[in-house]
This record gives structure tokens, sequence and C-alpha cells, in this order.
């Protein structure tokens, strides 16, 4: 049978729709359990219901619309992404997924496709961990990785715990069991998500064919030194702690880009004390994000950072620290997906191309329970997590029949 193709004025007039489910200001700001939240529901569900899939919420809200099929003995087959935002975010981060993965159903229907598997549309709540700091809250309960405990510990900025929200919002967060998946009733999840980098446009690419998500490590490095007076101190008798730490910044600058396997590393936070014109810094903290394809390079990085932070810290006089807060091993994704990705990129004649996530996706977390596959389309001078975030519908439409292929390939 023929498979009819994905629309692009569909896909547009939909995410036009769920773009404007935001809070007032620049971009779109959809937090988990907050009006614009349900509004945002609202549509998914009624359009799930109009491609007659069968609707239900799990515990934590993530929205499941499911189409029986003739085999029910058989695993399902889902597809999907994330529909919350950060704050002024753009409209296509993971609603774009959500989007086409609603247009891969009717798709599905108007092409009168018989499926043997169960097929499952899935949209995903809190990916960015924008209302409850704790990322990919909703994949990790579809792994099974979230506890009880989590309900009562996750707060937002105004005390709200997890379980007191999702309850308030209807949900029933006790049954957590529920959501979580295994193998056998998951036989395969496929993401399509925008890519949030440069690289499908610079190279013209019209298909990212996802290999892995990149592994990230986060650190404190904290300098001691000394305040004193900025003008009566000779320099000699400093314990100045900015300008090492200015040293510091540089060298792991220098020893990401020998490296150049991919790694990246960022410092993106810088704290001095006490922070006066007139007063030589006497403590120094800042942040460093550190993500790599792979675990070797950020092992030996890790390790090279700390010993050159001793060594700089000793030969200024200040005592420095290096305070790993935040691990995730890099995540490989199943070949059986990601060959099936490239097989249809190829069979419609995009051009594609293999490429690492750099960026976490609910994919890493459910690729522990069943194999993954993610689908990247390009972003518009890889520009995300901004209001000017933007992706071309066609290339959507584009991602979006490369999931109807690996769907009915692996339905087969
Ligand atoms: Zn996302």
């Amino acid at each position: 049978m023929t498979l009819q193709q994905a629309r692009a004025d569909r896909i547009e007039e939909e995410l036009w729709t769920l773009s404007r489910f935001s809070v007032e200001g620049p971009g779109v700001t959809r937090l988990t359990y907050t009006p614009e939240h349900a509004a945002a529901r609202e549509v998914i569900v009624a359009a799930m219901q109009r491609t007659g899939l069968s609707v239900q919420e799990d515990a934590l809200g993530n929205i499941i619309g499911r189409r029986e099929g003739s085999d029910p003995a058989l695993p399902a087959i889902a597809f999907g992404s994330h529909f919350d935002s950060v704050r002024n975010g753009g409209m296509f981060d993971g609603t774009a997924g959500v989007v086409c993965a609603l247009e891969a159903a009717r798709v599905l229907q108007e092409s009168g496709y018989v499926n043997r598997h169960p097929l499952e549309v899935i949209a995903i709540v809190e990916e960015e961990g924008t209302r409850f700091s704790s990322g990919m809250l909703g994949g990790r309960a579809i792994a099974g990785l979230v506890s009880d405990a989590d309900l009562d510990t996750l707060v937002d900025e105004d005390g709200v715990t997890v379980r007191e929200a999702a309850t308030a919002f209807g949900l029933e967060p006790g049954e957590l069991r529920t959501a979580a998946r295994t193998r056998d009733d998951l036989r395969a999840f496929i993401e399509l998500h925008i890519e949030q980098g440069p690289i499908l446009e610079q190279e013209k690419v019209e298909i990212g064919v996802v290999t892995g998500i990149v592994g990230v490590r986060a650190f404190r490095i904290t300098v001691e030194g000394r305040s004193d007076h900025a003008g009566t101190t000779p320099m000699h008798l400093r314990q100045d702690a900015l300008v090492p730490a200015a040293l510091m910044v540089r060298e792991i600058n220098r020893f990401v880009n020998e490296i150049a396997d991919g790694t990246v590393a960022t410092v993106g936070h810088l704290t001095v004390t006490p922070g006066g014109l007139n007063q030589v810094p006497g403590g120094v903290e800042f942040t460093l994000d550190l993500r790599s394809p792979h675990e070797e390079s950020i092992r030996l990085l890790v390790d090279r950072i700390e010993a050159m932070v001793a060594e700089v810290a000793a030969a200024a006089g200040v005592e420095a620290a290096v305070n790993g807060f935040f691990a995730l091993s890099p995540v490989g994704l199943s070949p059986v997906v990601v060959d099936r990705v490239r097989d249809a990129a190829s069979e419609l004649g995009f051009t594609h191309r293999d490429i690492t996530s750099g960026a976490g996706h609910d994919s890493m977390f459910i690729a522990q329970i069943t194999d993954v596959g993610m689908v990247f389309v390009p972003s518009r001078a890889g520009r995300s997590h901004v209001p000017e975030e933007w992706s071309d519908f066609d290339d959507l439409r584009k991602g979006t029949d490369v999931v109807l292929h690996v769907v009915t390939a692996l339905d087969r």
C-alpha cells in the first residue's frame, strides 16, 4: 500500500494554534500544569480524537493517543515529543515533534493503513524542567525513573511540589507506576525534533539521523584568594582570585579545542566577590558545562581540568576546588531504529547525515527501556530557546514523512 504524504499546511496551522498558548511576552512560555498547558492539552486531545485515537493521560500528564493494531499480542510503536517550553522560547522546540506526530497519525488514518502493532502518539510534559528545575521529568516517568519521593522533593519557585501541582491539574501523580513503560508494551519510540544547532542548515542537509545524545557534566569551580584594598595593596602582595580563574577559563577552552571530537565546554556564569571596583577579588565561583558524545573524552578532560586547576591555583597562591553537581552519560540510540531512519531518508530522496544531539531529550531516558530513534530537521541559523527559533514547515513535513516510513517499516 502507498502512504499519502504528510501536509506542511496542516503542520503549520496546528503549530501556530499551539504557539498561542503562552503567557504574555516575547516567544512562547508554556510551563507545566498551568492554564497555558491546559489549553494546549485540550487542542492535542481533540486532534487525537479526530484522528480516531483513544486518549489517555498518565500519572504526570503525558498524553497518549492510541490506535490498536491487528495483532493484540504485539507491543506498541510510539512517536511524539514534548509540549512544554522554556521561558520566552520558540514555538518549535518539542511542540513541532508533537504536531508532526499528530500529522503522521492523520496520514496513516487517511491512507487506510492497517497496523499490526498498536500505534501511539505521545505528547510529553515537563521536558525542559522550566517549572520544577528537573529536566525530562515526563520522559523519565515513561522510563520508570521517577520515584514517589521525587513528587514531593521537586518544587517550583513558589515551593509548590510536583504532587500538589499535578493533583490540582486533575491528575493522579501517585499512580506513577502506571506511567512506566517496558519493552514488553513499547517496541520503539521515534522522536522528531528541531536540531537546535546550525549544522544541517549550514550543510544544506534536509534530515539529521540522530545516532546518539551527548553526555553532560556540570561543575562549580571555586577559587579562594583574599580581598584587599585595590589602591594600597602592592601587586606582589595580592591573592587576587580572578586572575588565576581567568587563566583556568582560557585553559579549559584550549583543552577542548585540542580534542576537536565534538566535545564542547562552556563557562556560562561567573561570580566575583566582593565585586567592587576598588576591591581586589577575594573569591570567584564559575560554572562549567561539559558535553561530549564520548564518555572517554569527558573522563580525560575532567582529569586534565582538575590537574590544571590545582596547578594554576598553587602557582597563584590561592585555593581552588572543582565540584561536580550533575552527570549524565552519553546515550547511543538503537541501531535498529537509526538504520531505519537513514534508510527512510534515502528512500524518500532527502539529503541526510548522521548527527549527535548536543541537547538532552526525553529520548535519552526512553532509550533505557526500548529502541529509540530521533529525526532532526534544520533550525534557521541554529537558533533555539529564543523567540526567533524557526524551522520551515516543509522541512517538518519531510521529517514527518521519514517518521511515517520508520513507523511502517518497524510495523512490518
Ligand atoms: Zn525539546
